[in-house]
């Protein structure tokens, strides 16, 4: 019998690596930013966006007397390694003119390398996967929506079960 006919993968696609990016914005129109945001990810070089989240609402963490967010989550495959991709995505930020005020404060785009493929990094200026993402209503509420099986390095956890142990999941509303 022959074999179900199965789109045809580059060596060099085969190699790429699978990253999950996070993004927010609250400031001067965060669907708009997050659009741009995915479009400047979709163009990054030796790069293919392969699936991006439905736009999510959350409250601020921290610093809360600032506007709700907008939330995403998009991923890509990618032959950057993980410092170069980190480049890139500081340079969109900057392209959208992000301005660093306040920790935690309010930002036009804010994008974070939250899973790098299976990698566990901790080197100074880039952890991976991003801190208390497992924890984190506006990054597992997304990333279960494209990718429930997926395992989230350095925990036991899929993204579906992080949700599940979310202690406030509806604190993450779609946008409508
Ligand atoms: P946050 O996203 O944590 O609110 P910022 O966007 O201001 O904060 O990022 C501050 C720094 O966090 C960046 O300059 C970057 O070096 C560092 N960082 C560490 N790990 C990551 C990661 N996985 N993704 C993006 N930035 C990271
Ligand atoms: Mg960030």
């Amino acid at each position: 019998m022959p074999l179900p006919h199965l789109p045809r993968r580059t060596h060099e696609e085969l190699l790429m690596e699978t990253a999950y990016i996070a993004l927010g914005s609250n400031l001067e129109n965060p669907r708009h930013q997050l659009a741009l945001g995915v479009a400047a990810l979709a163009r990054l070089p030796h790069t293919r966006l392969t699936a991006q989240s439905l736009l999510y609402r959350s409250a601020p963490v921290g610093y809360v007397s600032q506007p709700d967010f907008v939330n995403a989550i998009a991923a890509i495959t990618t032959d950057l390694a993980p410092r170069a991709l980190l480049d890139e995505l500081l340079a969109i930020e900057r392209e959208h003119g992000r301005v660093r005020e306040v920790p935690n404060g309010p930002r036009t785009l804010d994008l974070d390398i939250a899973l790098y493929g299976e990698r566990v990094i901790n080197e100074p200026g880039l952890t991976v996967p991003h801190p208390r993402m497992a924890q984190r209503a506006f990054v597992i509420v997304p990333l279960a929506e494209i990718a429930p099986s997926l395992r989230i390095p350095g925990t036991a956890l899929t993204a579906r079960a992080a949700l599940r142990q979310l202690r406030d999941p509806a604190q993450v509303r779609l946008l409508g």
